[in-house]
């Protein structure tokens, strides 16, 4: 309104502020990037991705998800593989806060969902140390994508009442064998392909009959999904036979019974995704 002192005034108050107090502060959102099929990420994934400055992103995210980052963001790959050197956490959330204290938007995106063995919880935590705002975008977790392009429904009215997620890392604690050996339940063990042996091994000397039915599913979702079905007594071997395939999955409990029957993908129901069939 031709104001000029009055203008000038309110440029310098909106000056001194801090910028976060502006709303151009930077922030991280931790997505999810689903188990390997692109079309399996949110809509809001999709549009964080799309909006990131910086996308700081694990081993496991496939290239195909990737490409759904702007051409100019900066992509940097902090992946953790077993065996092999990875960015160490601290490390990571430091990269996290750096980035976003630049006033960038920030995705760090996680394979599967974020709180699902995904250290989302370590790093949300270290955002909100440092003063970092932050969110949170879940993603369909390995063990959901990875049975559902199997074939096995992971709780079944006839078979299994409930379902585990468990990690066999070898880094962690010894799991409850006995509760995860209990029949009329479905057991997902994530990062459990170096331990298969053990894992058949003592669930089966802890009371899970020899026979139960076991499948291990490498690259769950992606056009290259394999899935192997055996019992406790067999499936450590199968495996063998056909060589280490990670990121892979062991599923164990009687709905894998069922994976012959509701192999979709192969049956021939399988004809919408036809990239992956
Ligand atoms: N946050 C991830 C899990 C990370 S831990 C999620 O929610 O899925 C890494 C482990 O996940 C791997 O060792 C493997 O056991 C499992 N995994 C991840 N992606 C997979 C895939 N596409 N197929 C089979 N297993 C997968």
């Amino acid at each position: 309104d031709g104001d000029r002192r009055g203008a000038t005034a309110v440029a310098q108050r909106l000056l001194s502020r801090p910028a976060h107090a502006l709303g151009c502060a930077g922030e991280v959102v931790l997505v999810g990037a689903g188990p390997g099929d692109p079309e399996l990420l949110t809509l809001k994934a999709l549009r964080a991705l799309q909006d990131a400055d910086v996308i700081l992103h694990d081993r496991l995210v496939s290239n195909g998800v990737l490409e759904f980052a702007r051409r100019d963001a900066v992509k940097i790959c902090v992946g953790k593989s077993s065996g092999r050197a990875s960015t160490p956490q601290d490390s990571i959330n430091a990269a996290l806060i750096a980035h976003a204290r630049q006033g960038k938007r920030v995705v760090r995106l996680k394979g599967g969902d974020p709180f699902v063995f995904g250290r989302g919880g370590e790093e949300l935590e270290a955002l909100a140390h440092a003063g970092v705002r932050a969110s949170v975008i879940p993603g369909i977790t390995a063990a959901l994508g990875a049975a559902a392009y199997a074939g096995i429904p992971l709780t079944h009215r006839s078979h299994a009442h409930g379902v585990t997620f468990v990690t066999a890392h070898d880094g962690g604690a010894e799991p409850d064998w006995r509760t995860l050996a209990l029949p009329g339940h479905t057991v997902v063990f994530y990062m459990g392909l170096a331990r298969i042996e053990h894992i058949a091994a003592s669930l089966i000397a802890h009371g899970a009959p020899p026979a139960r039915p076991a499948a291990l599913i490498a690259q769950g979702t992606a056009p290259t999904q394999r899935v192997i079905t055996a019992t406790l007594r067999t499936i450590a071997a199968e495996s063998a036979r056909v060589g280490p395939i990670s990121p892979a999955l062991l599923l164990v409990g009687d709905v894998v019974s069922l994976q012959s029957k509701l192999d979709w993908l192969h049956n021939g129901a399988g004809a919408a995704l036809s990239a992956s069939a």
